[in-house]
């Protein structure tokens, strides 16, 4: 599978009877692009916009980060870009930006939370994305956001910037991180472009399990069935309204999940830059009615650990 996986990977993951995924790869570091796209993603469908300025010892300005969008756009060559915006807190601290001392810092002042206390920040990031597009596909995402007024407060601030910039339309939409927002997805969906499944964060607030917890990592297991019925939900409210669902959590590229996530009719998966070949190979193995029957088998298990096994032997 490999060297097919590797010969194959500028062709779409198209499955058996003809369903098409688009797959794309995960970046925190605008400079890895050409290796993304020499890897065969489709784009870039989570651009992890902390780790840039994490890298600079203050925050970027304007100029640096449209420098630094601006080399993902030139190696995509027309190929969509998904740019999460700032997400800092909880388990990633910025030096010069000092947070208040929190009992728990995971449910406290972090995401779209965070960045709605410092419009500017915000606003400076999104005029040096836009300004780097150009006309190019750029498509924004809101990290952690819980419910419909943090997004509209979110897009009040971008569209603030397009106009003021005279910036072309773009397609705006949210993570889902948060259980609220799965739950609460029909009533975002008539409001966003697209949703995205972040599951390292969706598991870690559904399963109450810190995602980066030494003793209990065994059971923080994206497979659970809270997490896939949340995303089923998430499917079901965002195609009711014509919108396009992502999963950009390490669950997309679990060979075990793929399948499932295919049957739940995600519409992207995005993975580390590594692993698109194989992702996408994968997916030409698979047949979208055979992964519904798989989606059905983990959605009617108990536990993560019966939906493995269930999925092993099946
Ligand atoms: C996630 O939470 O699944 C996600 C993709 O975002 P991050 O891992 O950067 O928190
Ligand atoms: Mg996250």
């Amino acid at each position: 599978l490999q060297a097919e996986a590797h010969s194959q990977r500028h062709e779409p993951a198209t499955t058996l009877d003809g369903h098409t995924l688009e797959v794309c790869a995960n970046l925190g570091n605008t400079a890895h692009t050409p290796d993304a796209v020499e890897r065969g993603a489709d784009g870039i469908g989570l651009l992890r916009t902390e780790f840039i300025f994490m890298a600079h010892p203050e925050a970027p300005d304007l100029a640096t980060q449209e420098r630094e969008y601006r080399h993902a756009f030139d190696a995509l060559n027309g190929l969509p870009l998904v740019a999460r915006t700032l997400d800092v807190g909880g388990d990633k601290p910025l030096d010069y930006w000092p947070l208040p001392q929190e009992d728990n810092p995971f449910l406290g002042l972090r995401g779209i939370r965070l960045s709605l206390t410092r419009p500017e920040i915000l606003e400076t990031q999104v005029r040096a994305l836009l300004r780097a597009a150009g006309d190019r596909p750029l498509r924004l995402m809101f990290p952690m956001v819980k419910d419909l007024d943090e997004f509209r407060a979110a897009k009040a601030i971008v569209q603030r910037v397009q106009d003021e910039i005279g910036a072309p339309d773009l397609q705006i939409g949210v993570m889902i991180e948060v259980p609220s927002s799965a739950l609460l997805a029909p009533t975002l969906a008539p409001e966003v472009d697209f949703f995205s499944v972040g599951t390292n964060d969706l598991t870690q607030y559904t399963l109450a399990i810190d995602r980066g917890h030494g003793q209990l990592s065994a059971e923080s297991d994206a497979l659970h069935p809270a997490v896939l019925r949340l995303i089923q939900m998430t499917v079901a409210a965002a195609h009711a309204h014509g919108r396009w669902v992502g999963v950009c959590g390490e669950l997309a590229s679990d060979p075990l999940a793929i399948p499932v996530l295919l049957g739940l009719e995600v519409d992207e998966l995005s993975v580390t830059s590594r692993r698109v070949p194989l992702v996408k190979a994968c997916i030409r193995k698979l047949s979208l009615e055979t992964a519904r029957t798989q989606a059905a088998l983990a959605l009617s298990k108990a536990t993560a650990v019966e939906v493995r096994d269930a999925l092993e032997a099946s």
